[in-house]
């Protein structure tokens, strides 16, 4: 038999594989007198033979990165009627791929949800050869699951899990040695703004802060052979900057630096870094793949093989891994990930059009409006706006009315939950950016952040209309705001949906004829 699991390889063990066929031999499922359900051959589909097949067991190596790339999530062309079929050429699109990850454990009775391998240690066969696992913090079978279905997702070599983003994101800094430097975005997530601003110095390592929405910025930052690494983040947060990830990061590669990006606000299903050029792809499992704020994680898709085994030698070294129950959660949350985020950002973009017109709102970030200054190169990268949105007033008291006024909107730190949440971000999830710094990268403190959930569009738009008119009475502004149900709410999901993708279609043949 053969026992691969993603993380190790072919790393066998004779002695282990003499008593997993004993034990398989041994199993009722596998005995001709009780035919397993499991076992029997369904169209298009490979067969679950037991331990003796190696044909379940899909490696990462034989898996192909999305044709089409970025838009990974909508290639409804992929579809196929053969496309169940392991081995064939074309991939089902990303939605798809949610449900049917590519399998990595031995589970010979079916179960549809993985197997949660909760235990620290596996019992060895041989004193002196070691099985695929013995110790969860190299290796776990519900960790190796996870990470195999992530880099599917991703289109990387390996994905490795770890206890939390900012845990992935210390690791990154990893690859940096002391002396070396690094370039980061000025409008970035306040725990990698305080990674870097006060453990990077410690290390030794240099942090230049640019504005990532100017590749020029970004050339005239880069240190040829000293740079070391770049992280991006597009969106950018709060503010939902846009930066051109495959431009900086040829500008990047051409200096000789690796390119990190935070792709925690889109996750895979609304853009794939990796297609884009970039070296690795965080992504906060604690956002969206959880989905129910029930859970920390990070995960980390490596797109070289050889940086992937130096990542690997980190996860294992200073073991700040995904626990297997939080694996085994965050692998719930990857099957609706696409149903939750598209109907997440359906209703968002419902909200930007409304909170645009609303005269209490200065300014509306959100780069699915058409207006927003980096349109064009989001539409070309990724595949929806989100669901995450910021917006000014102009006033911190009106602002902070809105937060505590808005009754289905949390008021918490943190995105991508089912529920609907609200936040100051330089009161919460920023308060560590020095003030002074807070104002000169330009992030205002009446600024409002959203992250739109799952609820009904017209109650979120409702509850909001009703908070904001509480925010003007506070603040004495007496002016006629729009309507929060007919007209705005009248359009279905769907076609929501569709105008969308006319307009990412549009902007990406706008972009191709100017290049
Ligand atoms: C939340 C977040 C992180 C950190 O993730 P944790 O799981 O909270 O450690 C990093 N980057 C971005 C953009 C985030 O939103």
């Amino acid at each position: 038999m053969s026992f691969r699991s993603h993380n190790l390889g072919s790393n066998q063990c004779a002695a282990h594989e003499a008593r997993a066929h004993r034990q398989a031999s041994s199993s009722s499922c596998y005995s001709p007198q009780f035919p397993c359900r499991h076992r029997q051959s369904r169209k298009g589909r490979q067969q679950m033979t037991g331990p003796q097949s190696t044909s379940t067991y899909i490696h990462c190596s034989k898996r192909e990165v999305s044709a089409n790339g970025v838009n990974g999530d909508k290639s409804s062309s992929a579809a196929n009627n053969d496309a169940g079929h392991a081995d064939s050429p074309r991939k089902h699109s990303l939605a798809t791929r949610l449900l049917h990850p590519p399998k990595v454990t031995q589970d010979p009775y079916g179960a549809v949800a993985p197997p949660l391998y909760q235990t620290a240690i596996f019992d060895q066969v041989s004193a002196v050869r070691c099985g695929p696992y013995d110790y969860t913090r190299s290796g776990n079978p519900t960790r190796a699951q996870l990470e195999a279905h992530m880099a599917d997702l991703e289109g990387a070599a390996r994905s490795f899990a770890f206890a939390s983003g900012m845990a992935a994101l210390s690791v990154v800094l990893r690859l940096v040695r002391a002396g070396q430097h690094v370039v980061a975005g000025d409008d970035i997530y306040g725990g990698t703004s305080r990674l870097l601003a006060q453990v990077a110095p410690g290390l030794g390592i240099d942090v230049t802060n640019v504005d990532t929405s100017d590749p020029v910025a970004l050339r005239q930052a880069l240190k040829p052979g000293l740079t070391r690494l770049v992280m991006l983040e597009s969106p950018t947060n709060p503010r939902m900057q846009i930066c051109d990830i495959k431009r900086l990061t040829e500008l990047s590669h051409e200096a000789g630096a690796l390119v990190v990006v935070d792709n925690s606000i889109l996750a895979p299903v609304f853009q794939q870094p990796l297609a884009l050029g970039a070296d690795i792809s965080m992504t906060s499992a604690t956002k969206f793949i959880g989905g129910h704020s029930d859970i920390t994680g990070g995960i980390l898709s490596v797109r070289d093989p050889e940086l992937a085994t130096q990542v690997y030698f980190f996860q294992n070294a200073e073991g700040a891994i995904l626990g297997p129950f939080e694996c085994w959660l965050a692998m719930r949350g990857l099957k609706t990930m696409a149903l939750r985020m598209r109907r997440q950002a359906a209703t968002a973009a419902v909200i930007a059009r409304w909170l645009a017109q609303h005269p209490l709102i200065r300014k509306v970030n959100y780069p699915g409006l058409p207006d927003h200054p980096g349109h064009a190169v989001h539409a070309a990268q990724a595949s929806a706006g989100g669901s995450l949105l910021s917006f000014e007033t102009g006033s911190t008291e009106a602002s902070r009315t809105i937060a505590e006024e808005a009754q289905l909107f949390k008021i918490t730190v943190s995105f991508g939950s089912v529920s609907s949440l609200i936040s100051l971000p330089c009161y919460m999830s920023h308060a560590s950016i020095p003030a002074e710094v807070r104002a000169s990268r330009g992030l205002p403190d009446d600024l409002v952040r959203i992250s739109v959930g799952i609820e009904e569009p017209e109650d979120l738009l409702q509850d909001l209309q009703q908070a904001m008119q509480k925010a003007m009475d506070r603040i004495g502004m007496t002016a006629q705001a729009p309507a929060a149900d007919s007209q705005l709410t009248a359009q279905t999901d769907r076609e929501q949906e569709l105008l969308e993708r006319v307009e990412v279609l549009e902007a990406r043949l706008q972009l191709q004829d100017k290049h």
